[in-house]
């Protein structure tokens, strides 16, 4: 047995390092552990999001886009590009120069915040101990006062399509191929899906996305979703819904997929299946018998509002416990739990998360959707203002998509707030603050935007609620 702290964190994703760096200022002796390794095996930090979740994702998203202009809309904007080439290896050497800056970042950030990285695999026993697990199977016992469980997610790997890591891949895999593949086919129309296919649909593969539900993107308000897959297929995206795979397999170097649809069996060949059919909540190994800890029917550790499990002094955040799966929601967590065993009583307000898909267009949402306020009987006023009635998306060359608001229509209290269309991502955070401040859609309405600026949208979007765009025609959708 050794050190004591007052907080050991199991993994160190941005659940786990923002809880650790939360905990260390609060003035708690503070300890992270962490599995991940380098090929020279050094500890890695940072978790799926920085090295093969969101950043990565994101760099190749923003490299291709770029690639994509420049091949398509320069031309009719007067610039002249000729022969615009990919190099994909230098492609793939700046995405990971970027994800190696960032986790490096997080090692400064824990020397800075006096938190003591622990490298190995982190099992927790009874009464809050620790046993960590090195590469050569050397283990040591450390002991807390609170441990806060947060070891993310894996892909679900699914029998009909077996990861072989060549030419059956994950999300982790697709973020690696070393070529463009001509025929590319994706499991799964969900965020990762899209998101990955976009990227060598730009690069120019011919992407074909198979989706078991009828429904496209359903946790979306309706209204944007179609606005959104009216623009991936004019890009190009082969979108087919109700296409349930039933099975891959690997023949002279294709593989041959079958899936059921509306019309029976079919078939299609590909040089890369990409298998984005969601993810689960990673506790391999992680628990003792006798750890107190319970799971949930689906095998994420369950907790309650405030991240608490069953054992005392054990708290988990982040993709291993329920919730959406996203970087922003577990580090929101990660800092209450650091907080609440400080002896602060903050919460988070899980309708205030917002949701974001980053294809071009982009899609992003915080709160309802008009279909889950239907659902529920409510009352309220729809606002929406398309992008291309606004001189800014226009000047951009994104001049697609909408803003959209929904408000009580007794309080005029916004309930919700959905955009597709360019810099969704960024324009989103408007809506979150203005919910998270219980604001109205007059409130917005009567805030002063520059000109011109996309969210000139959001103006419009607001004053639509009560009737009075002035830039665009008034049709008021009362419910
Ligand atoms: P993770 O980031 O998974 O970190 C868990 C860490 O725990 C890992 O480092 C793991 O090695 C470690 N660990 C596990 N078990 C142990 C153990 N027993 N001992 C020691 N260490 C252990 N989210 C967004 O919000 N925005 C996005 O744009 C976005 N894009 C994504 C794109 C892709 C391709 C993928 C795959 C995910 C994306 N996500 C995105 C989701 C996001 O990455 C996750 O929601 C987020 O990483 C969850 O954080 P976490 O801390 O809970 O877990
Ligand atoms: P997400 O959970 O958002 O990552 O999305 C994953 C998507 O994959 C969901 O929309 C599922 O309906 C879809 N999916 C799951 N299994 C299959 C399958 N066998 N064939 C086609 N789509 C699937």
């Amino acid at each position: 047995m050794s050190d004591k702290y007052d907080v050991i964190v199991i993994g160190a994703g941005p659940g786990g390092y923002v809880a650790a760096i939360k905990a260390a200022q609060l003035g708690l002796k503070t300890a992270c552990v962490e599995s991940w390794s380098s090929e020279d095996n050094k500890q890695v930090l940072g978790g799926t999001c920085l090295n093969v979740g969101c950043i990565p994702s994101k760099a190749l998203l923003e490299i291709s886009h770029k690639f994509e202009e420049a091949s398509h809309d320069y031309e009719m904007q007067g610039i002249i590009a000729k022969d615009v080439k990919i190099d994909l290896a230098k492609m793939m050497e700046r995405k990971s120069g970027i994800v190696k800056q960032l986790t490096g970042g997080i090692a400064g950030l824990f020397k800075a915040n006096g938190v003591t990285s622990i490298h190995g695999h982190g099992k927790l026993l009874a009464n809050r101990k620790v046993e960590v697990t090195d590469k050569d199977g050397k283990s040591q016992t450390y002991e807390a006062e609170n441990v806060i469980i947060a070891t993310g997610s894996k892909p679900i790997e699914i029998p009909p399509a077996p990861f072989d890591g060549d030419y059956i891949v994950d999300s982790e895999g697709a973020l690696e191929f070393t070529e463009v593949p001509k025929r590319l086919g994706v499991i799964g129309a969900g965020v990762i899906g899209l998101e990955l296919g976009s990227v060598w649909a730009r690069l120019g593969s011919e992407v074909t996305v198979l989706e078991a539900q009828d429904t496209f993107l359903p946790a979306v308000d309706q209204q944007v979703a179609k606005d959104a897959l009216k623009q991936f297929q004019k890009q190009g995206l082969n979108i087919v819904m109700g296409a349930r795979m039933t099975g891959a397999e690997i023949k002279r170097k294709l593989v041959n997929v079958s899936y059921e649809d509306s019309k029976g069996k079919q078939e299609a060949k590909f040089d890369k299946l990409i298998v984005a059919v969601g993810r689960r909540p990673y506790t391999d190994n992680l628990l003792s018998e006798d750890s107190g800890v319970q799971m949930d029917e689906r095998g994420f550790i369950f907790v309650d509002d405030n991240c608490k499990t069953e054992a005392p002094g054990v708290w988990a955040v982040g993709d291993v416990v329920r919730g959406p799966m996203l970087a922003h929601k577990a580090s929101e967590e990660g800092v209450m739990v650091a907080e609440r065993i400080a002896g602060h009583k903050p919460q988070v307000n899980y309708d205030c998360i917002p949701n974001v898909i980053y294809t071009a267009p982009e899609v992003a949402w915080v709160g309802k959707t008009e279909e889950q306020l239907k659902a529920e009987g409510e009352e309220y006023n729809v606002g929406t203002f398309p992008f291309a009635a606004n001189g800014r998306a226009m000047a951009a060359n994104s001049a697609s998509g909408l803003v959209k608001i929904i408000a009580d229509a007794k309080t005029d209290r916004i309930l919700g707030f959905h955009v597709v269309g360019p810099q969704a991502s960024e324009i989103v955070a408007q809506g979150v603050i203005a919910m998270e401040f219980g604001s109205s859609a007059e409130d917005l309405a009567l805030t002063c935007f520059a000109h011109p600026t996309l969210s000139e949208s959001v103006h419009e979007a607001a004053l639509a609620v009560a009737g009075g765009a002035i830039h665009i025609a008034n049709r008021r959708k009362k419910k």
